[in-house]
C-alpha cells in the first residue's frame, strides 16, 4: 500500500537543537541525528544524543536547583517566573508557533492552539503554587494531645519523556507539574520535534534569570534541563542510569512498558500517559451532519496524530448508512497539503517511519472493507514544494470486527473504521455501545453522542475509559481537569493540581510527654485481660 517515498535535502546552514544542561548548551557532533520538515521531507537541522559522562552533571545541577527553588525561594518569586515565561511565550507566540509548524507538520492553526495550551498549563499551575496543599486538615487523633495532620511534599527530580505530537504542550505539562509541586525536572525532547522545546526552555532559562536575581539564579540553573536525542540512546541512557525519583512519561504503550518495566525495576515512582483507540458512539437521535462533523474533527485534526483521535465510530444501525455516506462525502474533498497554508485542513504525517507504519497498518487491515483513501500521497496540488512530504490520504474502513489491526492497534494516522452498531432500541443500542467500547484494550478517550439524558447520565459508570466526551467527538483537552487513560492507555493523571508532582507525608505530633501508643491499653487491663483469657492453642 505504501507508495515510493523519496528523500531531500537542503544545503542551508544547519540548525543545532541541543542539550540544556546547568544553564550550557550542548551539543555533539558525532551522536548528532537530522531533524526534517514533514511536509517537504527537507533537512531542517540537527539535533543530537547525549553523552553518559553528563548524567552525573545533569543530576548535580537539578540537586542543587531543587533543594534552592524549594526552601529559598518564594511563593511570590516562584509566581513570577511563571508570569515572566508567559510574558516570554506571549511576545513570541508567532516565532514559536512557526517552529512548530515547520519541525511537526501542525496545521497553524492547530500549533496556535497548542502555545494557548501552554500559557494555560501556566496560569494553572501559577494558581497552584499559591494553593493550600495541606493533604487532608484536621484530623482528630485516638489519643489526646496529638495532632496528626499531611502534607504534600516534592519528589525531587522528576524525569519527563515526552513525545513528538505535542511537542510545545506535552513539554509544559510537565514542566510547570513539576515546578509548582516544587521539584526539579529534566525533559526528554522527543528526537523528530526537538527545536519547539529547544526554543522553550530556553525562555524558561531566561525568566528565571531575570527574576531570581543577586547571585542566586546560579544556584538554579539546574532547575529546568533539557536532553535531545533518540530514545534508544539519550531517552534510555536516563532511564537506566539517571538517579531520579519518579519518572513522568509520555508516548506509546510499548515504550510505555519499557519505562515501567525498568523504573519498577529500580523502585521508582512513574506515571503513564499513554496511547488510545478511541471510540465515538453514535445512537439515533443525535444529529447526524453534526455527529459527522465531530468524528471529521475528531480523527482528521493534527493528521489523526493525537492520543485521543477518534479510530472508530459505532453508529446506531438505522442511521448507519447516512452517517457512512455523509463522512465519505466530507473527507474526500478534505484538502491536504502545505501547513504553512491557511487554506489547508490536514497536514503530512510526522516522519518517513511514521508514514511507512501507518502504509503498513493499512495494508494488514481487510482491503476488502476499505472505502477511502489507503495510501500515501505523494504529490499533493502538484506543488514541487512539497513532493517529498510525508502525506497519507484520509482513510475510511466500514463494518470491520475486533480482530483486524485497525480495530486492535492504535494506527497514528488519518484512517478511521466506521461500524454499524446493532440496536433496534436507543437503549439497547447504548448497551451494546458499552460493550464493544469496553472490548479495546485501551481506555483513553471515549464518546457518546446522543440528546437522551438517561443514558448519558448513565454512560459515565459504564464506559471503562479514562476521559469521557457527552455530545461531541474524542478530543481537546482543558487544563485544570483530570486527562490520562485507564488499561493500556496508561496509569495517573496530569492536566489538574499536584497530586503526579508532589507526595504525601503522614505527621504525627505528639507533645504528650511519655512514653504511649495508640492502640495498647493500660497495663491494668492488660495484665486482667491475660488472667482471664485462654486459647483452644494451649492445655
Ligand atoms: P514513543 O513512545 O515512540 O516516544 C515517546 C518518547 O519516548 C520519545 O521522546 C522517545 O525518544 C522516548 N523513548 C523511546 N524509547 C525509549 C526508551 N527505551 N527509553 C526512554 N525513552 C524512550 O511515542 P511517540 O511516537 O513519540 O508518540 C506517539 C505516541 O504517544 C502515541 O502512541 C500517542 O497515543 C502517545 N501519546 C499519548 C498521550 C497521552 O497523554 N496519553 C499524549 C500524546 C501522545
Amino acid at each position: 500500500m505504501t507508495k515510493r517515498i523519496k528523500s531531500a535535502r537542503n544545503d542551508g546552514p544547519m540548525k543545532l537543537a541541543g542539550h540544556i544542561i546547568g544553564g550550557f548548551d550542548m551539543f555533539y557532533e558525532e551522536k548528532s541525528v537530522e531533524v526534517f520538515n514533514p511536509a517537504t521531507g527537507k533537512v531542517i537541522g540537527k539535533t543530537s544524543s547525549l553523552r553518559g559522562d553528563e548524567l552525573n552533571f545533569i543530576e548535580v545541577n537539578a540537586r542543587k536547583a531543587q533543594k534552592h527553588w524549594h526552601h529559598e525561594v518564594s511563593e511570590q518569586e516562584k509566581e513570577t517566573v511563571f508570569r515572566t515565561i508567559i510574558k516570554k511565550i506571549e511576545n513570541n507566540r508567532g516565532n514559536l508557533v512557526r517552529t512548530m509548524v515547520i519541525e511537526s507538520g501542525k496545521l497553524w492553526r492547530w500549533a496556535d492552539a497548542e502555545v494557548q495550551e501552554t500559557i494555560d498549563t501556566l496560569w494553572h499551575y501559577h494558581g497552584e503554587i499559591s494553593r493550600n496543599h495541606t493533604h487532608d486538615g484536621f484530623v482528630r487523633c485516638q489519643l489526646p494531645d496529638k495532632n496528626a495532620y499531611s502534607v504534600r511534599v516534592p519528589y525531587g527530580l522528576i524525569y519527563g519523556i515526552t513525545p513528538w505530537n505535542f511537542p510545545l504542550a506535552i513539554p509544559f505539562w510537565k514542566i510547570c507539574g513539576a515546578l509548582a509541586g516544587d521539584n526539579a525536572v529534566v525533559i526528554k525532547a522527543a528526537e523528530q520535534a526537538p527545536f519547539i522545546a529547544y526554543y522553550a526552555v530556553k525562555l524558561i532559562t531566561e525568566a528565571i534569570r531575570e527574576t531570581i536575581t543577586d547571585g542566586r539564579q546560579t544556584k538554579l540553573l539546574g532547575l529546568v534541563q533539557l536532553v535531545q536525542g533518540m530514545g534508544e540512546t539519550s531517552g534510555k541512557l536516563l532511564l537506566n542510569n539517571l538517579n531520579y525519583d519518579k519518572v513522568a512519561f509520555t508516548g506509546g504503550a510499548e515504550t510505555g512498558k519499557i519505562i515501567a518495566e525498568t523504573a519498577g525495576a529500580r523502585l521508582k515512582s512513574c506515571h503513564l500517559e499513554l496511547g488510545g483507540h478511541a471510540a465515538m458512539v453514535v445512537l439515533d437521535d443525535f444529529d447526524i451532519d453534526l455527529a459527522v462533523a465531530e468524528a471529521i474533527n475528531a480523527n482528521l485534526g493534527d493528521s489523526g496524530q493525537r492520543c485521543v483521535s477518534a479510530r472508530v465510530v459505532f453508529v446506531q444501525e438505522n442511521k448507519y448508512a447516512e452517517f457512512l455516506a455523509k463522512y465519505l462525502e466530507r473527507a474526500k474533498t478534505r484538502k491536504v497539503g502545505n501547513p504553512m497554508d491557511f487554506e489547508t485542513e490536514m497536514g503530512p504525517l510526522i516522519s518517513r517511519e511514521q508514514l511507512e507504519r501507518v502504509g503498513a497498518q493499512v495494508h494488514n487491515t481487510s482491503q476488502f472493507n476499505l472505502k477511502l483513501g489507503g495510501y500515501c500521497l505523494e504529490f499533493v496540488h502538484n506543488d514541487p514544494y512539497q513532493t517529498n512530504g510525508y502525506y497519507f490520504e484520509p482513510t475510511v474502513f466500514a463494518s470491520l470486527p475486533y480482530g483486524t489491526t485497525a480495530m486492535d492497534e492504535e494506527i497514528f494516522g488519518p484512517v478511521i473504521v466506521i461500524n454499524p452498531l446493532p440496536g433496534k432500541s436507543r437503549e439497547e443500542a447504548f448497551w451494546n455501545g458499552v460493550e464493544l467500547v469496553n472490548q479495546s484494550k485501551y481506555g483513553l478517550s471515549n464518546a457518546l453522542l446522543t440528546n437522551d439524558r438517561h443514558l448519558a447520565s448513565r454512560a459515565p459508570w459504564h464506559f471503562k475509559t479514562g476521559l469521557l466526551y457527552i455530545g461531541r467527538g474524542t478530543t481537546g483537552a482543558e487544563l485544570n481537569k483530570y486527562f490520562g487513560g485507564v488499561k493500556a492507555s496508561g496509569w495517573g493523571k496530569e492536566g489538574k493540581g499536584l497530586e503526579e508532582w508532589t507526595q504525601v507525608v503522614q505527621v504525627y505530633d505528639d507533645y504528650h510527654g511519655k512514653a504511649r501508643m495508640a492502640q495498647a491499653g493500660t497495663d491494668e487491663k492488660t495484665k486482667k485481660m491475660i488472667s482471664e483469657s485462654k486459647s483452644s492453642l494451649e492445655n
